[in-house]
């Protein structure tokens, strides 16, 4: 399939999807950002879910606005070494509701591609909305996707829904870098016992069937829930261990998809 490019700024494109919401996207998006920038790396993280913008709280620039620069671009906010852009810093204040047609959603987003001041970076991120729906069709023709990132639980529910996106991604030719399973066990902090609160192997499963690389676990942990509320990712104030999960994704990822290479 022809390809646009909408973002001819950015070296790769990592597009960070499911199907389903509420799996750990963000969360996932958020460090990942925040781990390749540690490593040095000029990164750009786009929050493309336009109806539940969380990407500014969980990089605590939330109570910034929108700004235009001399040229008539978008700056985009800055923090944790990284760019953030979301329709969440357009609006009046936190709590107002997008109400917005699909149409108007894909065209905003258009506008973050083009019209942000993003400076050359090495890594353009993408957090999507959950589904298979216009925005992901939009991206995956106006980017040249070097890899999307497939987030899951391992609970079935949400497995069937990323079968769903897996599908969608492999017919609209976009490479599929590997599978992150995310709150796979829990570690009761008093007792030390491990629960398989959503079941269990469900992204191993999957990256069997579809043969995708798996990518990692991270367990559902609450330092991780409060950390974000913070808006202080795990990779940059968690302990050492919290942090590994997320670089060792990266790690994994850079193994098995050698076109991210900069
Ligand atoms: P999505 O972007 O897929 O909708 P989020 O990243 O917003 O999902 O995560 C949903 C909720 O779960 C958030 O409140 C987040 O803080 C929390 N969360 C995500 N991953 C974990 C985890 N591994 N442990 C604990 N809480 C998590
Ligand atoms: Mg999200």
């Amino acid at each position: 399939m022809y390809k646009n490019n909408k973002a001819p700024y950015a070296k790769k494109i990592i597009a960070i999807t499911s199907g389903k919401g509420g799996v750990g996207k963000s969360t996932v998006s958020a460090n990942l950002c925040v781990a390749l920038a540690q490593e040095g790396y000029k990164v750009g993280l786009l929050d493309a879910d336009v109806y539940g913008p969380n990407i500014p709280r969980m990089l605590q620039v939330d109570d910034q606005r929108l700004r235009w620069n001399e040229k008539d671009k978008m700056i985009p906010s800055q923090n944790f070494g990284i760019k953030i852009m979301s329709v969440a810093l357009t609006t009046p204040s936190p709590d107002t509701p997008l109400v917005w047609r699909s149409s108007v959603a894909v065209s905003a987003l258009i506008q973050f591609l083009e019209d942000v001041d993003w400076g050359e970076l090495d890594f353009l991120v993408i957090d999507m909305p959950p589904g298979t729906g216009d925005v992901q069709l939009t991206m995956a023709q106006e980017l040249p996707i070097t890899a999307a990132l497939l987030v899951t639980t391992p609970q079935n529910i949400s497995c069937d829904d990323v079968s769903r996106a897996i599908v969608m991604l492999k017919e609209t030719n976009v490479h599929i870098g590997g599978i992150v399973e995310n709150m796979s066990f829990f570690i009761a902090p008093d007792t030390k016992k491990r629960y398989e609160i959503f079941g269990k192997g469900g992204a191993e499963k999957l990256s069997q069937i579809y043969d995708i690389p798996f990518l990692g676990k991270i367990p559902l942990d609450m330092r991780i829930r409060e950390f974000c509320d913070l808006g202080k990712p795990p990779v940059a104030s968690g302990d050492k261990n919290l942090k590994k999960y997320y670089k060792d994704i990266i790690t994994n990822l850079f193994k098995t998809c050698i076109s991210l290479k900069v």
